[in-house]
């Protein structure tokens, strides 16, 4: 056979068109098709990589493990940590298997409803599982949401909040979380005097039940009711994990008047003795929530119910010195990056947590308190000599008593 006669045959050129011509048993390809191919083959390779990768995003912690995790960066809260490591478990491994598999039962959804003062590590709480996780979050406040055809956004801006944290892959975002802040914002009241905001907060609850159960929404990507030409995206939201969080100011009342009740009678000194009375709210339980203006329905649909302790003095300290990314580790390092060596002493560090308890602003007053200490400092120092700064109780009255910011001054 001539050379011209021997062609590639994939893309059937001739072997002077061509620089190399490999033979085969009964067939021959050429250089350019090899390439091609190889390229196929490193696409390929690709793929089948991400999808092992999305794969083991599922990689499901055990519940131990989950609050060995969680322990690195939320102080206390044991309790809550124990019952969310169960519930993100549960919630995962009803993913990571599949329907076949689960045969005729059908696992439901762990969604989870914390209650606990401001600033005392609910948020924190969502984040450090997303992270774990690898998987979206969106963190929402219940208090923007209302009804269809109200002012404000529709409880299916949450999922554009969700999606955009998913940079818009769509199967992220259904395995993704979704943290609902200040739900006990949206109980029934009923003496709103607004006209233009859903007056009861009822009808955010029932727009909300859906979500929360598992349906397909039509999610507007860009949100909102501005851009109508916008296409809409759909979101199933069965396998979406959702946790609401409250502070529920006065719920220890309803907790109270049940325990009372329930303590009427029989063996009523000893059980009364049980109990507890400066952290009431560890006994939370559904119908003090009911009691408190969330419908039925919600409860029934975020059923791992939970608690966050106050913050006392011990877990305040701690939480300023000890999680993995705490506050002073964040200073200490952004000093390092001057090349300066922060340092506290230990009577400093206790100032800081009693004006912070003094605030009231839970663990988030560590935060200002901390700026209107080291501020002057930061501006100060870059550029200089010094090498080193040692914070002391007197060095952060000082700065405290000079401080610009307001809430700070207002007690101080
Ligand atoms: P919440 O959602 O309950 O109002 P956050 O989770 O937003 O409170 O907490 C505010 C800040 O306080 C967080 O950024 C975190 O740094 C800190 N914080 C609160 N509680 C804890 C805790 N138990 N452990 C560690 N840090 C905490």
């Amino acid at each position: 056979m001539s050379d011209e006669e021997l062609i590639c045959s994939f893309c059937g050129r001739s072997k002077p068109q061509t620089d190399l011509l490999i033979a085969g048993l009964d067939a021959h390809i050429c250089d350019k098709c090899i390439h091609q191919a190889h390229g196929i083959v490193i696409e390929e390779d690709k793929s089948s990589e991400d999808a092992t990768n999305e794969s083991e995003t599922l990689d499901v912690k055990t519940p131990k493990l989950t609050k060995a995790f969680l322990d690195q960066y939320i102080i206390g809260q044991d309790a809550a940590k124990r019952v969310i490591s169960v519930a993100v478990y549960n919630h995962y491994k009803r993913l990571s298997h599949p329907k076949s598999e689960l045969e005729d039962i059908e696992i439901q959804k762990s969604n989870i409803l914390l209650v606990g003062q401001t600033g005392t590590g609910k948020t924190l709480l969502a984040q450090s599982i997303a992270k774990m996780l690898s998987v979206p979050l969106a963190i929402v406040d219940a208090t923007i949401l209302t009804e269809a055809g109200y002012v404000g956004e529709d409880v299916e801006s949450i999922l554009t909040r969700l999606l955009q944290a998913a940079d818009y892959d769509v199967e992220r975002a259904q395995r993704g979380i979704v943290f609902i802040d200040e739900i006990d914002k949206i109980a029934r009241k009923g003496d709103n005097p607004s006209i233009t905001r859903d007056v009861s907060g009822e009808g955010v609850q029932q727009a909300l039940l859906k979500l929360l159960e598992g349906t397909v929404v039509n999610v507007p990507p860009k949100g909102g009711r501005k851009h109508p030409d916008q296409k809409f995206i759909e979101v199933d939201t069965s396998d979406i994990l959702f946790i609401a969080g409250g502070a529920f100011d006065g719920i220890e009342r309803e907790i109270n008047k049940r325990m009372n009740l329930q303590a009427i009678g029989y063996k009523v000194q000893a059980q009364k003795e049980d109990i507890d009375k400066d952290n009431l709210l560890q006994y939370v339980n559904p119908k003090d929530v009911k009691s408190f203006g969330l419908i039925p329905e919600i409860i029934g649909r975020l059923p791992v119910l939970t608690y966050m302790h106050p913050l006392d003095k011990k877990t305040l300290r701690s939480i300023l010195t000890d999680p993995k990314n705490a506050l002073i580790k964040q200073y200490v390092k952004l000093f390092e990056l001057d090349g300066i060596t922060l340092s506290f002493s230990s009577g400093a560090l206790d100032f800081i947590v009693e004006k912070a308890l003094e605030y009231n602003l839970g663990a988030r007053g560590l935060r200002s308190l901390c700026e209107a200490i080291l501020t002057d400092a930061m501006f100060e120092m870059p550029g200089g000599n010094a090498t080193e700064l040692k914070i002391t109780k007197i060095y952060a009255e000082g700065k405290l008593n000079n401080s610009k910011d307001p809430t700070l001054k207002a007690v101080s």
